[in-house]
């Protein structure tokens, strides 16, 4: 079976058109930009490659230079996607590829015409093409699968714009734009159809997939602190208890303010929620590498850490403690302090579960709020049977 080029146009019609339609879509309901400017694109290529189809009834300027020119712009839109997704700030000296291409305009109409159409629309093409590839290159972060899958994709088809560009010097090459005519244009033809398919789901799967990860994390945070919730705490905590061992002990701090209403009551919710929210910073910046800190609600946080000791305990509990007081000190001034009361957990074998654990926690805090708060205790479960 032979598809005849305006066939293969007519295709690459509707499966630019769908493409644009399926990102538009994708955008009323993920709403990133990006999505708009890479749908622009596919719309642009249906529209070229409908006008393309005019050069066989002898319309050239717009059925070649036009149409040719549609195509260059709808890789820009991609690059434009491209700088939006990563954020990355695009040079001026983008605006010379119009120039160039209006330059185009004046070439003289004989023979070379259609090699010289061909290799300046191909490297106009390329150009953006390969730039969103390598903006599209990890920077620091690493990338998802979808933005890895998009970068290669574009690679593959920049570099066959240049491979492009580059036959018209091999002798002997027919390249005849106004018929279709030469084995480059059907090749290029059908790499364009294909193309379309697979930049269009790497583009909706590089923004599903950083979607997905936002939604992921938002669930997992607690929204004032940051820090992980609860339903996070659970997810993380069995990797991190089953390394329990009698030579690696684990620990559990269950940590909750001291007097904390009277700061809601005298300063307002507001100062309430700044106090959480430093302390929340103190908790990060205490904890070792490994651990893991949450937030458990209302002023109640917990940090979990592997690896550890009664010294390192009493030593982790006791900075926080005057880190906060310190702050919360030169911050409110109150009838009874606002301070910090702990309940630690030592333990050298996998706990049965977190809740488990975290109910010892609860005895051992309650523990410290009954012997008068502002004080760390410390159970040390290692040797038990
Ligand atoms: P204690 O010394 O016994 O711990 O008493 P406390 O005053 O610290 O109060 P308690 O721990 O029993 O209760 C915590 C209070 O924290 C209850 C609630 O009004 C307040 N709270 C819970 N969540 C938030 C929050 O997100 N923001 C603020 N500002 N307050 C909160
Ligand atoms: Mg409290």
């Amino acid at each position: 079976m032979t598809l005849d080029p305006p066939t293969i146009l007519a295709l690459t019609v509707a499966l630019a058109a769908a493409a644009a339609l399926y990102l538009a879509v994708e955008w009323r309901s993920v709403r990133e930009p990006s999505l708009l400017f890479w749908s622009a694109g596919f719309a642009t290529i249906s529209l070229g490659s409908t006008l393309a189809l005019l050069r066989v009834s002898g319309f050239l300027t717009i059925g070649i230079w036009f149409a040719n020119g549609l195509l260059v712009t709808a890789h820009f839109l991609f690059l434009l996607g491209v700088a939006r997704f990563t954020q990355r700030q695009l040079s001026a000296l983008w605006l010379l590829m119009p120039i160039v291409w209006f330059g185009m305009l004046t070439l003289p109409a004989d023979l070379p015409w259609s090699k010289a159409m061909l290799a300046v629309q191909s490297l106009l093409v390329a150009l953006p093409t390969l730039c969103a590839s390598a903006l599209l290159r990890p920077h620091g972060k690493s990338l998802s699968i979808g933005a890895v899958q998009l970068r290669y994709v574009l690679l593959i088809h920049g570099a066959f714009y240049v491979a492009k560009a580059l036959s018209v010097l091999i002798p002997g090459t027919i390249i005849d734009l106004t018929a279709f005519k030469g084995e480059i244009i059907q090749v290029s033809l059908v790499e364009g159809a294909m193309a379309i398919m697979l930049i269009a789901l790497s583009m909706t799967g590089s923004e599903r997939y950083r979607r997905e990860q936002q939604i992921a994390s938002l669930a997992a945070r607690d929204p004032l602190t940051a820090l992980y919730n609860r339903r996070a705490l659970d997810l993380r905590a069995p990797r991190l208890l089953a390394q329990a061992s009698p030579a690696q002990p684990g620990a559990l701090l269950l940590i909750d303010i001291d007097n904390f209403k009277l700061v809601n009551d005298l300063y307002g919710h507001t100062a309430g929620d700044r106090l959480l929210i430093a302390l929340s910073e103190m908790i990060r910046t205490v904890g070792p590498e490994g651990s893991l800190a949450a937030r458990l609600g209302g002023d109640e946080f917990v940090i979990l850490l592997n690896d550890t000791s009664t010294d390192r305990i009493v030593a982790l509990g006791s900075s926080l403690r005057a880190q906060f007081h310190q702050f919360a000190s030169q911050s409110f001034t109150t009838p009874a302090p606002i301070t910090l009361s702990i309940g630690a957990n030592l333990f050298d074998q996998p706990p049965d579960s977190l809740a488990a654990l975290i109910e010892l926690g609860d005895t051992a805090l309650y523990e410290t709020k009954r012997g008068g708060r502002d004080s760390i205790r410390l159970v040390d479960r290692t040797g038990a049977c």
